[in-house]
């Protein structure tokens, strides 16, 4: 007898039907999710503007004997604009009938670091930050409750950071607009509620995407180290698949009464920095 959630769905299904939509899907924690949400019964369409990455993952994922050939898809889409947006939705839809899931997950630092003092801000960067991190969140909301709302179901996860709860007192844009994804958050889980659709954040810690090395100068081994170092849980690296098995819970029905929360993934560490001050 296989073991049951309390959704009744398989465990080792979990997401048995869905259809779900991940933007930033080409690369890190989105890559990871959409393996995770793949081998948990879902169809995928990952949106992305590295065109390359995003067929070559498709391809390979489709190739493996697990899968069928659409179960997972590329769409290029940039966030920072409406119309793409609104494609990439419309491209899950007639794919697949629907859309059940949302994970609004492209995200960039811009160019501040720790050496970026507000003084030093460039309006360029700050806007730019804005228009992935925020207008992206909002773009995809905005298409995907289109969708979502006569269906009168539907779970949309955006990935904030934990730059949303524990102050590092730099990369000043990145912060504020992370800030701003988790106010957009609670507000769309007062509307969106009503319309059956639940909306939460996951808020990472560090994890050696990229991203992260990007922003860092330097490679994942490194960057990892110096994390590894703060974190709160020693001896425990944070992976992007954690942070997917996370997102995982929040698009699943096993969450089906959770919505309006920023499910922080950091080992403990805000939680022990705040109450130490
Ligand atoms: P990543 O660079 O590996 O992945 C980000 C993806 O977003 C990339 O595939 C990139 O091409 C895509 N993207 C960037 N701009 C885009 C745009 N305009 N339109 C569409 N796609 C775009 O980095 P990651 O760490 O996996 O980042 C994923 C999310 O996690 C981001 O929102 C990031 O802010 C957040 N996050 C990351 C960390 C970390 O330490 N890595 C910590 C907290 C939060």
């Amino acid at each position: 007898m296989q073991a049951c959630s309390s959704s009744d769905a398989p465990l080792s299904k979990r997401l048995d039907g869905k259809v779900a939509l991940i933007t930033g899907g080409a690369s890190g924690i989105g890559e990871a999710t959409a393996k995770l949400f793949l081998r948990h019964g879902a169809k995928v369409v990952i949106a992305d503007i590295q065109d390359n990455l995003g067929h070559s993952l498709c391809q390979s994922l489709n190739s493996s004997d697990k899968n069928n050939n659409d179960d997972i898809s590329y769409v290029h889409c940039d966030v920072t604009n409406d119309k793409d947006v609104e494609t990439a939705v419309n491209a899950a839809v007639s794919r697949h009938g629907k859309l059940d899931i949302l994970f609004s997950n492209a995200g960039i630092t811009g160019r501040s670091d720790c050496s970026n003092s507000i003084t030093a801000i460039d309006s360029g960067d700050l806007k730019r930050v804005f228009e992935v991190n925020v207008f992206g969140a909002f773009y995809a909301a905005k298409h995907a409750a289109k969708v979502m709302i006569p269906r009168k179901k539907g779970s949309i996860v955006f990935t904030a950071s934990i730059a949303s709860v524990s102050n590092a007192g730099w990369a000043h844009p990145y912060a504020a607009s992370k800030n701003a994804v988790v106010g957009l958050m609670k507000n769309l889980c007062v509307e969106l509620g009503k319309h059956g659709i639940r909306v939460n954040c996951v808020s990472p810690y560090a994890v050696g995407t990229p991203m992260l090395t990007r922003a860092m100068r330097m490679e994942k081994e490194k960057a990892e180290e110096i994390y590894l170092e703060a974190a709160n849980l020693k001896g425990v690296v944070l992976k992007e698949k954690d942070v997917a098995e996370a997102t995982l819970f929040l698009a699943s029905d096993e969450s089906k009464y959770v919505s309006g929360v920023n499910l922080v993934v950091d080992g403990g560490y805000t939680t022990t920095n705040s109450s130490s001050k």
